[in-house]
């Protein structure tokens, strides 16, 4: 079997969505699962509603002129989905009812996008000659535990999707099933959080035992940098799970981080595809990764983290000094990205404000404690950089050619990424500098 997700873009527009038909058709003797997200800006929109319908207003008239309009477009007969729109309405209407939108009433009201989703895209493959049937995640296996908002799949999840999906597929079906969302074991409709449909699709793939995760985006693979910053990034061809967890987690928008463990535990490789050049072999995450690659492999950065740092000379030969600062970190779930030591002070990177003021208090009690905020993080991947010993060297070579001062660096025992944090109105030029430093000029 082949698992092919589809993003919101990919069924958020009629030209992309008749490219995702001619996909699955082309894939029919795969054996394809489609799993697929909502169209875009649809979930945003379902949020907004709930947080609405909270102050007592139940608006769904953009959302269903949206979905209206969509199935329209696609030549689907909107009745389709008048009993989910039914449903969003009676779940906005709860949360007007009790005045707040609580995690589980919000969950149920964004669980309605991709529940719409299915709906249209398997009509729009049916009504194409390719026998698609639609199907809500967790009519078809997917439970999770009850965290609202981030709920994480059951272990028992596995033997049942692969049961019910696989039976389906033995009928000669094409399942188009929901991404993003779940049902806790009581029943109550959960979702995996943000952009959770790689990772249903990781899920579903793996208990299915699919010989390839395909995820249909609008770039063209993972690239070597943003596209947006640096023009000339490229497509890199093979990643290996670490390299892509490094760039996902260093702010590549193409994978959400956790889509590779599902993947990784089973061995399957992970293909980012652009449902716009179908023919374009895109990106393939293996275990392995590309055993050739040499060197720098890509460039990522994430805009707007705050580095806080730490001065006590009372940490000089004190033990348990580290475990207090990530101990105050932890009681405000401030979340760390990177960390930096001397004898006499530690410095480390986050990227959101929650709780920080919390932790920075405690933190005081610990030491001197200053903050810059707006900086940059870079982060160059690369294969093994104890076997390109030049890699570094041409990092500071090339910053400090464009006057770029590195404030923090770090880079790990596994030594594939060297990380640095930048002055955030010089992120964007670094990234370049190091793209043009490290790849070249390509045409
Ligand atoms: N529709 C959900 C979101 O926008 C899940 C996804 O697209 O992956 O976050
Ligand atoms: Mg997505």
């Amino acid at each position: 079997m082949r698992l092919m997700k589809f993003g919101g873009t990919s069924v958020g527009d009629p030209a992309r969505l008749a490219n995702l038909c001619e996909i699955v058709r082309g894939a029919l003797p795969l054996e394809p699962v489609v799993v697929v997200s909502a169209a875009s800006k649809v979930t945003d929109m379902l949020l907004s509603a709930a947080r609405k319908a909270a102050g007592g207003v139940v608006e769904v008239e953009a959302i269903e002129a949206r979905v209206t309009a969509l199935l329209q477009a696609f030549g689907v007969d909107a009745a389709l989905v008048a009993p989910e729109l039914a449903g969003l309405r009676a779940a906005l209407g709860a949360i007007a009812a009790r005045g707040e939108a609580t995690a589980e009433l919000t969950d149920l009201v964004a669980s309605y996008g991709e529940r719409i989703s299915v709906r249209g895209v398997a009509a729009t493959l049916s009504a194409k000659g390719v026998p698609a049937t639609h199907h809500d995640a967790f009519d078809v296996g997917m439970v999770t535990d009850d965290n609202f908002g981030g709920a994480e799949p059951l272990p028992e999840s596995e033997a049942l999707l692969r049961e019910r999906v696989t039976a389906l597929v033995r009928a000669g079906k094409v399942p188009v099933v929901t991404g993003f969302i779940g049902r806790a074991l009581d029943g109550r409709v959960t979702t995996l959080g943000r952009g959770g449909s790689d990772y249903s699709a990781a899920v579903v793939g793996a208990a299915v035992g699919a010989d390839e995760i395909e995820i249909w985006t609008d770039v063209p693979g993972v690239m070597s940098s943003d596209p947006r910053v640096v023009p000339e990034a490229h497509t890199i061809p093979v990643l290996s799970f670490d390299e892509a967890a490094e760039l996902a987690y260093f702010g590549a928008k193409v994978l959400h981080p956790k889509t590779i463990h599902p993947a990784v535990r089973r061995g399957i490789p992970v293909r980012v595809k652009n449902t716009f050049e179908p023919a374009h072999p895109g990106t393939v995450i293996t275990a392995a990764g590309d055993r050739e690659a040499r060197g720098a492999r890509a460039i990522a950065h994430k805009k707007g983290v705050a580095v806080v740092n730490v001065v006590s000379t009372r940490m000089l030969l004190a033990h348990g000094f580290l475990a207090r600062i990530f101990e105050a970190f932890a009681r405000h779930r401030v979340v760390v990205d990177l960390v930096s030591t001397s004898e006499v002070s530690v410095s480390c990177t986050v990227d959101r404000d929650d709780g920080l003021d919390g932790a920075l208090t405690e933190l005081a009690g610990i030491g001197e404690v200053s903050v810059a905020r707006d900086r940059t993080l870079v982060c160059v991947v690369a294969a093994g950089l104890l076997d390109s010993p030049e890699v570094c060297p041409r990092i500071f070579a090339a910053l400090g050619r464009e006057k770029i001062a590195v404030e923090l660096l770090s880079m790990g025992a596994s030594a594939i990424n060297v990380s640095m944090v930048v002055a955030g109105d010089r992120g964007d030029d670094a990234v370049r500098a190091l793209h043009r430093e490290l790849f070249g000029v390509r045409a």
